[in-house]
């Protein structure tokens, strides 16, 4: 049904109309206990989100299923976008000027960054199915992530969430993030990553509803465990594993919703 809609209504017409909705939404959850910092709202509850397959609960995986309190009823932030924003924000990322490029970039995130003058922000995406239409601003640059079109050394900040797990030769992606990053740059690399699988499970599944069944969503072609990092070092990042809540990155954090389990990977050239 909602591609339907997309079919037929025109791109602007439907940014106009999902804003509206979005507006009504907004007002319907209004509340105090949780904060938006992309929209600057607060609300009662926010929306349940992601998909519910029972090997989330069963690898344990964290930064994946569903759950409440997910999604921000005005402006769609994830609990994901949340916390990235809060790393940058702890971290005093938005007082220095920088070169931001953003891979498969989430809009809100994408909305403030590109506000901060002291960013230089360059976006992209490969546009794979079911990541077009209203999904991204028309401004994001087509790009593989295996093959991005920039220089070495280009970039201070490079921001790539729940993307690897959906690339085939994660390695080359890595690899390619490594070389676009200046040196001393950083990448955040968020992945759903398993508490209870000792090893990254990556057997190759054709069949989409195998790869929901064991690695938790149809166009996942595998699942991390804690040697994410590990992986990571080995094509040359030193690697960071971050915590808001165990590091206490800001005062009242629990009204941000973010998940308190999900770490945040930084990696370093
Ligand atoms: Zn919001």
């Amino acid at each position: 049904m909602k591609q339907a809609i997309k079919k037929v209504v025109p791109f602007n017409l439907g940014v106009k109309l999902r804003g509206a909705y979005q507006k009504v939404l907004g007002i319907a959850y209004s509340g105090q206990k949780y904060y938006c910092p992309f929209c600057e709202n607060t609300f009662r509850k926010l929306l349940t989100g992601g998909e519910d397959h029972p090997v989330v609960a069963e690898k344990n995986i964290v930064g994946a299923g569903r759950r409440p309190n997910m999604v921000c009823p005005r402006c769609y932030s994830t609990d994901r976008d949340r916390l990235v924003y809060l790393y940058l924000k702890s971290s005093g990322f938005f007082n220095h000027p920088a070169k931001v490029l953003h891979i498969a970039p989430e809009g809100s995130l994408k909305h403030l960054l590109e506000t901060k003058e002291n960013l230089d922000y360059t976006t992209g995406d490969k546009f794979e199915e079911g990541y077009t239409d209203y999904y991204y601003d028309r401004d994001v640059l087509q790009m593989d992530v295996t093959k991005i079109p920039f220089a070495n050394d280009s970039f201070d900040l490079l921001i790539c969430n729940h993307v690897l797990e959906h690339i085939e030769d994660d390695r080359l992606a890595m690899n390619e993030i490594h070389r676009v990053l200046k040196p001393g740059g950083q990448a955040i690399l968020q992945v759903p990553v398993s508490r209870s699988l000792e090893k990254t499970e990556e057997t190759k599944l054709d069949n989409p509803q195998d790869r929901e069944k064991h690695y938790g969503q149809h166009d996942h072609v595998r699942v991390y465990a804690e040697d994410y990092k590990d992986r990571l070092s080995e094509e040359g990042f030193t690697v960071e594993v971050r915590n808001a809540v165990k590091e206490n990155w800001v005062p009242d954090l629990e009204k941000y919703a973010v998940n308190p389990e999900e770490n945040i990977y930084i990696a370093k050239k």
